[in-house]
């Protein structure tokens, strides 16, 4: 069934399942050792469309994680033991059982986290891309000396068991990547999604347990603390982390303890810059949707729209119309283009900065109004005339508003774009693809697109430079990053 046939027959069968949505759905469960448990603690999960709770699942407590990690070490023996081709069938099982379970997941996905319901399609597809394209990477031994005297080989080995934590934006991509990462490469699993969105990924869990052995993948849901003690656990050797700057630098100290291997995929605020060659409408639709996806809750968002003087009239009336244009509402209605923001902390942070953009006395294109409710809804927000030194241009605003700021220098530009402690993509818009390429390379950031922004591929590295993260996820550079190198080296005589 194709997206939007299927995006259709989900908003008709919404309605009937309208009258039901008052009751809680508690059919939620643990994965530990191959077993669906529940517990004696629980996550209460709100819709951010309505702002009230719909869901309830069990949450893990030390005892679980406990349980847990001993499962997954008793396992790795020989999920390690296993060739590269065996764990890639698996995965490949999860992938397909993944693309026919689409519907039931992604309605439950745009409930729990808002996004509108093609766009939850399309993250489950595009996990399901994802993890197919990671599993045909190979990872061969490399030599590196062969001669007379002696014969050097680097060879990968897994590192044995992977704690996985996860933020509340895009829940089941940003599960899947790690999660394949590890599994392919022989690695055993904890996962831990946000307590904000931790029901398609314990559904994910369920049809997981059908797929791997037991103890391979187990899937805890629980707050805050039960990420903190993943991270402090001494029997997790690595800890793949996607989240905030701050958590992330809290996830590295205590990592240190056991000198746990860290990935940290974390904030960002990407700079778009827009040269004088661009056709202003033909860039505006793209540049609108990288900067409002997901209502800008996105890492790699476009967070400040750098604009040169001699389109930046015409580029902000383009941009301006796109946002006037743009349905906001409940992901699950038809036709919703931006969902709500996420949870309560995230919209009264954006509101924050909203109310401190007015304060400063910038100019709102668009938007800024903060609607009363029910739900997280904020419009899509454009702001010009504004400082540089102002929260909405220096922080990490994860939400629908994003500041245009003009220049007439690249290399100011290029000074004010790379002038933050985040690092991790950026683009540059240009018809001239030289010209683009350069000053994309100048820019501080982990990925630097032309004439795009936002994509990513299996093949292709992701992380974050600066503040933004600590290695990279995908690729055989990412995948390299879930194993030990190991040097053997032989004398011939
Ligand atoms: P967050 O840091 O608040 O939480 C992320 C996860 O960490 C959650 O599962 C949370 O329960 C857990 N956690 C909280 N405290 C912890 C601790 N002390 N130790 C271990 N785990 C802990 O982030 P968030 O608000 O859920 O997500 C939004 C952030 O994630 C944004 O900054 C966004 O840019 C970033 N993000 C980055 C990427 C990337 O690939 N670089 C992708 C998506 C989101």
């Amino acid at each position: 069934m194709n997206s939007r046939r299927l995006v259709r027959v989900l908003s008709l069968e919404r309605l009937a399942q309208s009258a039901q949505s008052v009751t809680l759905r508690t059919d939620f469960a643990l994965l530990i050792d191959g077993q669906l448990e529940q517990s004696a603690h629980h996550l209460d999960v709100i819709n951010p469309a309505l702002g009230t709770v719909f869901a309830r699942c069990p949450a893990a407590h030390r005892a679980e994680l406990d349980r847990a990690v001993g499962a997954a070490r008793r396992a790795f023996p020989a999920w390690r033991a296993r060739s590269f081709a065996d764990r890639a069938a698996l995965v490949k099982q999860l992938s397909q059982q993944l693309r026919s379970r689409q519907a039931e997941l992604a309605e439950l996905l745009t409930r729990e986290q808002g996004k509108p319901l093609a766009q939850s399609v399309a993250e489950i597809d595009r996990g399901a891309a994802q993890s197919d394209g990671m599993v045909g990477i190979e990872i061969p031994v490399e030599v590196l000396a062969d001669d007379n005297d002696k014969h050097i080989e680097l060879r990968y080995r897994p590192l044995g068991v992977v704690g996985i934590i996860t933020p509340w934006n895009a829940p089941v991509n940003l599960a899947l990547g790690p999660l394949v990462s590890a599994l392919y490469t022989g690695n055993t699993l904890i996962l831990k999604p946000s307590p904000y969105t931790p029901l398609a990924t314990l559904k994910v869990g369920e049809i997981m347990k059908d797929v791997f052995p037991a103890g391979v993948v187990n899937v805890l849901a629980g707050g805050d603390e039960l990420g903190a003690w993943m991270t402090e656990h001494s029997g997790i050797d690595k800890i793949s982390f996607t989240g905030s700057v701050a958590t992330g630098k809290k996830v590295l100290a205590s990592a240190a303890a056991t000198l746990k291997r860290v990935t940290l995929e974390l904030g960002g605020n990407d700079p778009a810059i827009v040269m004088d060659d661009v056709d202003p409408k033909a860039v505006a639709k793209k540049i609108f949707f990288a900067s409002f996806v997901n209502s800008g809750q996105v890492c790699m968002a476009i967070k400040r729209i750098y604009a040169h003087e001699s389109i930046y009239r015409e580029l902000c009336d383009a941009l301006v119309a796109e946002a006037e244009k743009a349905k906001v509402g409940n992901g699950l209605d038809p036709g919703t283009e931006l969902g709500p923001v996420q949870n309560k902390m995230q919209y009264d942070k954006v509101v924050g900065i909203i109310k401190d953009t007015k304060k400063i006395g910038a100019t709102f294109l668009t938007g800024g109004d903060i609607p009363s409710g029910p739900g997280y809804f904020l419009p899509p927000t454009l702001v010009t005339d504004i400082a540089d030194d102002s929260r909405l241009v220096q922080e990490e605003q994860f939400g629908p508003i994003v500041p245009i700021l003009r220049f007439n220098d690249v290399d100011d530009a290029l000074r004010r774009a790379n002038d933050t402690r985040y690092g991790l993509s950026g683009s540059v818009w240009t018809q001239d693809l030289q010209r683009g390429t350069e000053i994309a390379a100048r820019l501080e950031v982990g990925t630097a697109w032309v004439n795009q922004h936002r994509t990513t591929s299996a093949f292709v590295p992701f992380g974050g430079a600066k503040e933004s993260g600590l290695g990279r996820q995908y690729s055989a550079l990412g995948l390299k990053s879930y194993m030990e190198p190991e040097v053997v080296s032989v004398a011939k005589r």
